[in-house]
């Protein structure tokens, strides 16, 4: 079989290398679907587990299954976690699935013609697609599901103001999801093509990010935000949601600026607006069970961000694609195809 080895963004080689047999408690699935994730071409964070198979958003078919398993069988359509938490641990019961400190197993990249699946990957980690969903519409759950939980963590509710700063693939599906909850959506971003997305996508109001987006944000919206959702990396966008947070608000770091980066937030002034600054990374079981509903009732519709399907020997096109972000927002890679 074919499997795509990342040694960074310019560097990806396809390697034939020999189909795995599952072992009893094993199981083959064979990848239909993969999407490139923002995260992936994120080189500081995935260089030191380099060379690998990268692509943790799966839409496969079961291909082949060990003696012991059976709650799968070949044809089925599934979604597969690329880890899973064990759901005992301190982490775990306290909802911090993505701290979870006993996970020993990831599943091996997307960006392959097989993926084998271990066991407890089997055991927790896999859900059946449902039918009205298709195989890239799976490409979605991961994402969407790490979408939910921030905004989960920032408790996002009906009637606040919510700012979106960036408005790639996460901003939107963030955009996506406000809607569903009744916010007030401002979409922000230095790139035309993206803010007229955003609107089309739900936002009410939207902010050229090159201009002063505090004061248009006040303008337009009466006030500063509830919340912000800070979806890109550039420090000019931090310093932006510094300025756009309303008194007693939240601001969510979806994305960070990178590790040499030294960040000044003006603590002072926050503590006494009673401002809070959160993180949020990955997600959780619920957050990906809650991601497939939205998608399979079509409260988030998915399609619409599919800007390119790509062969696997395109890989490389792809993750270009998605580094330089002005032409695409979801590649998703067909490695059959
Ligand atoms: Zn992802
Ligand atoms: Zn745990």
């Amino acid at each position: 079989m074919k499997a795509a080895y990342w040694y960074n963004n310019k560097d990806i080689r396809i390697k034939e290398i020999s189909t795995p047999k599952p072992k009893n408690k094993e199981m083959l699935v064979k990848v239909i679907s993969c999407g490139i994730c923002g995260s992936d071409i994120v080189e500081w964070y995935r260089l030191p587990r380099a060379p690998l198979i990268q692509g943790h958003e799966i839409g496969a078919e079961v291909f082949a299954v060990g003696k012991s398993i059976k709650k799968y069988k070949p044809g089925d359509r599934v979604f597969i976690a690329p880890k899973v938490p064990c759901m005992k641990c301190y982490y775990c019961k306290n909802g911090h699935y993505p701290q979870c400190s006993e996970v020993k197993e990831r599943l091996p990249g997307g960006f392959a013609e097989f993926i084998l699946v271990p066991e407890i990957l089997i055991e927790k980690g896999t859900y059946l697609l449902p039918e009205n969903i298709t195989f890239d519409q799976s490409t979605f759950i991961e994402p969407l599901a790490c979408v939910v939980r921030a905004q989960r963590l920032a408790g996002v509710k009906k009637g606040q103001s919510l700012l979106v700063i960036g408005c790639g693939m996460s901003g939107l599906l963030n955009i996506k999801l406000a809607r569903t909850k009744g916010c007030k959506i401002i979409a922000a971003d230095i790139n035309k093509t993206k803010l007229d997305l955003a609107s089309k996508m739900g936002a009410d109001i939207t902010i050229n990010a090159a201009d002063n987006i505090s004061r248009h944000l006040i303008k337009e919206n009466g006030k500063k935000a509830d919340v912000i959702l800070l979806c890109a990396s550039a420090d000019s966008a931090l310093e932006q949601a510094w300025l756009c947070v309303d008194k007693g608000g939240v601001i969510v770091l979806f994305a960070v600026p990178g590790p040499d980066k030294k960040v000044v937030v003006p603590i002072n002034d926050f503590w006494m607006k009673e401002i809070a600054i959160l993180t949020s990374y990955y997600c959780g079981p619920p957050d990906i069970m809650e991601a497939m509903k939205l998608i399979e009732w079509h409260h988030v519709t998915v399609d619409d961000l599919i800007t390119h399907r790509l062969p696997l020997k395109d890989v490389v096109k792809g993750f270009q694609l998605v580094a330089d972000g002005r032409k695409s927002i979801k590649v998703i890679i067909k490695p059959h195809k």
